[in-house]
């Protein structure tokens, strides 16, 4: 935890700090202890300002509404006078380097001086030593659910694991956040290990690349930064699109690439975009990251949402029922790294309330996050009749015929999809139709979603054009 600490004087702040936490482990259970508290980080402590680092929105939230009094209340009286405390998110780099689970793991480093070590060190400010190579074990192929919107971008990541500097030279993947690129790269190099325990990886965020770089040149010593690349046979460097605007590393990386290429030793690259959609990348950069591979990752369709839910699930021992999952894939359809932090916080008000995760926990915990965009039973309506071309007081009459009750069925499944109204509610918005009605209705779309794709293309996209979200109560 004191690795991300940046405070005007780290030892005071930070000591106090490790007494905050010490009360509060002594205050509130550990396994609930472990879940929040093992995450955040101290910002700063100046003054009667204490920042703490969370790990996201959920937990930021989270915080807000339980913890702040408690967090308060034991810094006051550490500091022994009135102290204000505000949560905030880390920066995404700092959420990179701290990307595990909450939970606590065991990880047994790679001793140091094995083949397996990285040039140069990731560490910040330790620009000599051999260092071990971080990765997060979790982020194996095993873990990672393919699915149409991923499933070329894993089998190219595979492909080079298995085959190195030669299948595709260089591999690079794009996609929005929280798509699955890191943990891609993780794959690569884990696998790449299991095969060739022998080979040398590095395994850096461009960032990382930049800033050794920079020491580099500070230290007038850019020839031992250079030779750090000249044995690695497989490279993987993270968010490439960080060199955006900085000729002098674009430059340098162009040598690193050619030498590497020409060795014929692996390079895998990470970015948010296309290679000619990153402002500023040189033409060269841009057309040698053409001749290998260049693959995309789309956002996730429901169905490979719902697998990394229950993925993530079983991974932390969660319990969850399917309409849970469904509820929570509905909701969280951009970024994966949401339906992590809805499951966490579902696991969370579990512990908290003693209850098992159900549909009606996993609304109360994710609730209160969804409140950007609200979706009722008016606008379904309006989307689905817009799409079959019927007209809404239609739909709400007791006409029959497939040309209204199916439009009819479908507002009824994204309502219990999208909402918190009981079959009855919803039943009563068509005119008072009994909830045994609204219930066949959910599992005849359901079932015609599970058997025919284009169907279930179809709600799919009037479920995004609603936005995913849930009108909470
Ligand atoms: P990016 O680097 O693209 O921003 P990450 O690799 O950090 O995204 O992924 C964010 C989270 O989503 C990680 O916890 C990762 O394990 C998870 N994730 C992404 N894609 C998948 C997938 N296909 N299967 C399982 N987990 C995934
Ligand atoms: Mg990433």
């Amino acid at each position: 935890m004191s690795e991300s600490m940046t405070v005007s004087d780290p030892s005071d702040a930070g000591e106090r700090f490790a007494r905050v936490l010490e009360i509060l482990r002594a205050r509130i259970n550990k396994r609930q202890f472990a879940t929040w508290f093992q995450p955040a980080t101290l910002e700063s402590w100046e003054g009667a300002d204490l920042v703490m680092g969370l790990p996201n929105r959920f937990y930021q939230e989270w915080f807000q509404s339980k913890f702040s009094e408690l967090v308060r209340e034991a810094a006051e009286s550490v500091a022994r006078s009135p102290v204000s405390v505000t949560f905030e998110i880390r920066s995404a780099k700092t959420e990179e380097e701290t990307a595990e689970p909450p939970q606590p793991k065991t990880e047994e480093p790679a001793p140091s001086g094995t083949p397996t070590d990285v040039y140069p060190s990731p560490f910040p400010g330790s620009g000599t030593d051999d260092s071990p190579l971080r990765l997060n074990e979790l982020y194996t192929f095993d873990n990672f659910i393919v699915g149409p919107s991923n499933s070329v971008a894993h089998a190219s990541a595979k492909g080079i694991a298995q085959d190195p500097g030669r299948a595709y030279n260089p591999l690079f993947i794009h996609g929005a956040v929280g798509l699955g690129k890191t943990h891609l790269l993780h794959a690569i190099c884990h696998e790449f290990l299991a095969r060739f325990p022998k080979e040398r990886v590095c395994f850096l965020s461009c960032e990382e690349f930049t800033n050794e770089f920079v020491r580099s040149l500070q230290r007038n010593d850019v020839d031992s930064f250079r030779a750090r690349f000249r044995n690695v046979h497989l490279l993987v460097i993270d968010d490439i699109h960080f060199l955006k605007g900085k000729e002098r590393t674009q430059e340098e990386f162009f040598h690193t690439f050619n030498g590497l290429y020409q060795s014929n030793h692996q390079i895998v690259l990470s970015s948010d975009a296309a290679p000619n959609e990153i402002p500023t990348l040189e033409e060269r950069l841009v057309s040698r990251f053409h001749w290998g591979l260049v693959s995309n990752l789309e956002q996730p369709e429901t169905e490979t949402r719902m697998a990394i839910v229950r993925r993530k699930a079983e991974i932390q021992g969660i319990d969850i029922p399917n309409d849970a999952v469904e509820f929570i894939a509905a909701n969280f359809r951009n970024n994966i790294r949401e339906l992590e932090g809805a499951l966490l916080a579902s696991k969370a008000l579990s512990e908290v309330l003693n209850l098992p995760i159900d549909l009606d926990l996993v609304k109360k915990a994710v609730g209160p996050h969804l409140g950007r965009h609200t979706v009722n039973l008016d606008k379904i309506t309006q989307v689905v009749c817009s799409h079959y071309q019927v007209k809404i007081s239609d739909l709400r009459s007791k006409r029959r015929g497939r040309s209204v009750s199916l439009p009819r069925q479908v507002v009824m499944f994204i309502a219990r999809l999208l909402t918190n109204l009981s079959l009855d509610e919803i039943g009563d918005h068509f005119g008072g139709r009994d909830h045994s009605t609204v219930l066949y209705a959910v599992r005849k779309v359901q079932s015609r979603c599970d058997s025919d794709p284009t169907f279930s293309a179809t709600v799919d996209r009037m479920v995004d054009r609603l936005g995913g979200r849930v009108d909470p109560k």
